[in-house]
């Protein structure tokens, strides 16, 4: 696994405003790698979009109990997606999505065009995670 830098790993935290991104929790910051890592060659302005704060108790769950949860909200990419900040991010805290760029920065998206962003990368996967969440009752 390559670990990020310690200035990728500060990037990701500023734009992340120091909390979990799925549960805001803000002690015990972890960075989160997207997508699953060993794939090797990336770049370091794709680790900043591929990044994202978490914490202890969110960041393993998303390979398990969150796993539905983290493709939908885009805190976890399909190893095959080559650009991850083509994927946008839900951000707990704010209850609202975004979309990462490659330089650390993020700017936030209409409902319609997150759809309009995960469907040109997933097709119709994106809506049937919706509705596998709406039927665990994870939306309210
Ligand atoms: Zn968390």
């Amino acid at each position: 696994m390559v670990a990020p830098t310690a200035a990728v790993r500060l990037e990701v935290y500023d734009r992340d405003q120091w909390c979990c991104v799925s549960c805001g929790a803000r002690d015990q910051l972890q960075f989160q790698h997207r997508r699953r890592t060993g794939m090797g060659g990336s770049r370091i302005e794709v680790a900043v979009a591929d990044g994202l704060a978490s914490c202890p108790t969110c960041n393993p769950a998303y390979e398990h109990e969150m796993q539905t949860a983290a493709l939908f909200h885009g805190w976890k990419v399909r190893s095959w997606v080559k650009q991850p900040e083509l994927v946008p991010v839900f951000y707990v805290p704010e209850m609202s999505w975004w979309r990462l760029t490659v330089t650390g920065e993020r700017y936030e998206l209409s409902p319609a065009r997150v759809g309009a962003f995960m469907a040109e990368v997933y097709g119709e996967e994106w809506e049937a995670w919706g509705d596998r969440l709406r039927e665990l009752g994870v939306f309210r």
